[in-house]
């Protein structure tokens, strides 16, 4: 409709209306005026590629995908992305679908304001805002998870504070923030972080900790890797888990700041060992 619009306003310029120019070279014309058109207005809306990520990112961020599935971190929701490494204003993202059916060819790059590079007809996810909106704010992160996974809801919906039950989740520090939605979107949103402001808003309640809950949604894990941010999801459901089962029994005594600063000092240097397990498991090989 757009295209017919532009061909018609052609035929109202002076050039095309010239004398010597025949019904066909009118036509001919207007439909190259009409591709010049177009073509230029893809450019100043879709960014420019960073050039080709690195194949073992791509084949990491597949991994991811598969590994938090089968750890029941994500189900046919949920996502993982990894900033580009040739361009940290950009990220790489799956197309919207089931993260254990994600591929190399599934992997689309996006630009800080997660508008695609090059969807090539693929549908984006809608909550992509999620992870454009905190790598703007966070330099240090280069993966982003998001996920729905069950453990953690209990803490997101009542006043019972996340805290870190055992060393392996010192990341999640002395407490862990919940995004109220809203404070942003008012009192009918359908939850979801649908565009910039809400994403902003979710990675300013982050902060600069590991993992914000999302209440009445789920929760989000930021990392400085792809290996660091699966095991940091991983044991986020883990941790809620055990907190909930241990709130049964009585008050726990938690990890403290110092300790749970000094486990992930020892932790970080570590997550490589569950990463080769969980990928062994989940890619079948
Ligand atoms: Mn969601």
């Amino acid at each position: 409709m757009r295209l017919f619009s532009i061909a018609c306003t052609c035929a109202e310029h002076p050039r095309a209306r010239s004398p010597h120019m025949n019904r066909r070279g009118f036509l001919t014309a207007s439909v190259t005026f009409a591709a010049t058109f177009t073509t230029t207005a893809r450019a100043q809306t879709a960014p420019a590629s960073a050039g080709p990520a690195d194949p073992a990112l791509i084949e990491d961020l597949v991994a991811a995908n598969r590994i938090l599935f089968d750890q029941g971190v994500v189900d046919g929701f949920g996502h993982v992305s990894v900033r580009h490494d040739k361009n940290p204003s950009r990220y790489l993202l799956a197309r919207s679908m089931a993260p254990a059916l994600v591929t190399t060819d599934d992997i689309l790059e996006y630009d800080l304001e997660s508008v695609p590079v090059d969807p090539r007809g693929r549908i984006s996810y809608l909550e992509r805002f999620i992870h454009g909106e905190i790598y703007k704010l966070r330099p240090d992160v280069h993966a982003v998870v998001h996920s729905h996974s069950p453990g953690v809801l209990p803490f997101a919906d009542t006043k019972v504070t996340l805290k870190p039950m055992n060393h392996i989740a010192g990341f999640l520090g002395e407490n862990t923030p919940v995004f109220e939605i809203r404070d942003t979107a008012g009192p009918a949103s359908d939850m979801l972080i649908r565009n910039a402001a809400l994403g902003h808003a979710l990675a300013v309640t982050l902060g600069p900790n590991s993992v914000a809950l999302m209440r009445g949604h789920g929760s989000v894990t930021a990392a400085q890797s792809l290996h660091h941010v699966v095991f940091r999801a991983v044991y986020t459901e883990v941790n809620a888990r055990v907190q909930s089962e241990a709130l049964k029994l009585g008050q726990p005594t938690y990890l403290n700041a110092e300790e749970a600063a000094a486990a992930t000092v020892t932790n970080n240097a570590l997550v490589d060992r569950p990463w080769e397990l969980w990928k062994r498991r989940a890619m079948g090989k």
